[in-house]
């Protein structure tokens, strides 16, 4: 998988968002991957793949919405699945309202601006 990258831009403030989903392709394995993550999640996550037998994970950028004002947020996501029943996915939260972020499943330009909070989002070309 090839990272996907795309500008959104908001026609309220002219803001740009630099938006990217999945993982480079050097980053083939969660161990890898690890390089990416930050603090608490990255040591988690090196901690889980040590002691631990892991059954899968997936990584990589990808959209986010808080479900509150519907700004999109673009974090690096992980979730692995381990010892047969264990999951550790951390959240993601918003940085205005704190709630927990969902992933985003409509077009870009549904959600709203990091910056005015508009939803004046629309793709550059
Ligand atoms: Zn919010
Ligand atoms: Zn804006």
């Amino acid at each position: 998988m090839a990272i996907d990258s795309f500008d959104a831009q908001c026609k309220q403030c002219q803001s740009i968002q630099h938006l990217k989903t999945g993982h480079d392709d050097k980053e083939d394995s969660i161990d890898k991957a690890t390089e990416q993550l930050h603090g608490k999640t990255q040591i988690q996550v090196r901690s889980i793949i040590r002691k631990h037998k892991v059954d899968s994970a997936e990584y990589g950028f990808a959209l986010f919405v808080c479900p509150q004002c519907q700004i999109l947020y673009n974090p690096y996501s992980v979730k692995v699945e381990y010892d047969d029943i264990m999951l550790f996915q951390p959240f993601h939260k918003c940085q205005r309202c704190n709630t927990t972020l969902l992933k985003a499943t409509e077009a870009v330009e549904t959600y709203a601006c990091k910056q005015c909070g508009e939803k004046q989002l629309h793709i550059k070309e």
